[in-house]
């Protein structure tokens, strides 16, 4: 068995990889895509230490790392179910998808999330050329053009307003009646002269020159009328999904499925841990998983001394 297994290999994964095996841990990381959502993403400007990346460069270069120590990589396997251990300082199950049951003595979970889309023509195909889900990440690529956000809770929201403080105008596309946001970050949104809020719309399509988005059309909800908003960016932000089905019914998870956890990275069962997008974390970003991977790991590792026979 395991000292430490990780489930899931993006930003958070290594991290806790890295620290695991640097503790000369037993350590194992099953991941369905090494790397996570930096597979999906271009260009990185908010890693500290590099002016700017690519997600995949970054992701090669975590799975080389975590490679580079004593850690047992198993990828392309997805973990079906948790056992949790029956007494304290037994052994957990992760049972995989193939049929696979790996042992360890503390799990991190780190299976992070992914952002739930619209679902239109041309979404997928201008993502990354126009079409965005992250305002912190990509919102200063925009800077003095023309874009959109589409959701009107309280990420939409705080996205537009965020965005119309760089860029040139912001138009916020709700399809209810009305703004599902907070009061107060509404007040905020109807002050800002750089934007303009649209309800009862229905976004039907992504139009782009075939490089990157040139607008945006939807339908007024109201009367059935087609309209046409030009832009050069679509934020969409109707939600961020961790990646926790599997888990429902073992794990204390939030409203929105969010692992809980408090500040060591603590979940409701002693000895397991959890670590990035997929858990209660305010902040969904990549320097915010890898400290909570390191987070996870270290509380992990505490938890191993004080259970440990040996
Ligand atoms: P993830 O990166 O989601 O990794 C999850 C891992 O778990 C993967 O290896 C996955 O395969 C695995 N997994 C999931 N379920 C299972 C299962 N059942 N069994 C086994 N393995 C499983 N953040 C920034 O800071 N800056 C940016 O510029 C930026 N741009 C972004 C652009 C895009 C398009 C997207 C989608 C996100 C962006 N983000 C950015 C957010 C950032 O990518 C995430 O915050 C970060 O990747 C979260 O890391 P994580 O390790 O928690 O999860």
């Amino acid at each position: 068995p395991f000292d430490v297994l990780i489930v899931g290999g993006g930003p958070a994964g290594s991290s806790a990889a890295v620290y695991a095996a640097r503790k000369g841990l037993r350590t194992g990381v099953v991941a369905e895509r090494f790397g996570g959502q930096l597979l999906d993403t271009m260009g990185i400007e908010n890693l500290i230490s590099n002016p700017y990346t690519e997600g995949p460069k970054l992701a090669a270069e975590l799975e080389s790392n975590v490679r580079d120590h004593d850690v047992e990589v198993i990828t392309a396997q997805r973990a079906e179910r948790l056992e949790a251990a029956d007494s304290a300082g037994g052994l957990h199950t992760i049972a995989l998808e193939s049929g696979a049951a790996l042992q360890s003595r503390s799990i991190i979970l780190a299976t992070g999330a992914r952002w739930r889309k619209i679902d239109v023509p041309g979404e997928a195909e201008y993502a990354n050329r126009g079409v965005a889900y992250c305002p912190h990440c990509d919102g200063p690529l925009y800077k003095g053009k023309r874009t959109a956000v589409i959701g009107g809770g309280n990420s939409g929201v705080e996205a537009a307003i965020d965005l119309a403080g760089i860029v040139d105008h912001v138009t916020l596309i709700e399809f209810d009646h009305q703004l599902r946001a907070d009061e107060v970050l509404q007040a905020k949104l109807r002050s800002l002269p750089n934007v303009t809020i649209i309800t009862s719309a229905m976004t039907t399509e992504v139009v782009g020159d075939g490089k990157k988005v040139t607008s945006l059309v939807y339908r007024d909800r109201n009367d059935d009328s087609e309209h046409t908003v030009e832009l050069e960016g679509i934020f969409v932000q109707i939600g961020l999904l961790p990646n926790t089905e599997w888990l429902d019914g073992t794990i204390a998870l939030s409203k929105h499925n969010e692992i809980e956890i408090d500040s060591h990275g603590a979940t409701s069962i002693p000895g397991v841990f959890a670590a990035g997008d997929c858990t209660t974390v305010p902040f969904k970003q990549i320097v915010v998983s890898m400290g909570a991977g390191s987070t996870a790991m270290l509380s992990a590792f505490d938890h191993l001394i004080r259970t440990s026979d040996a």
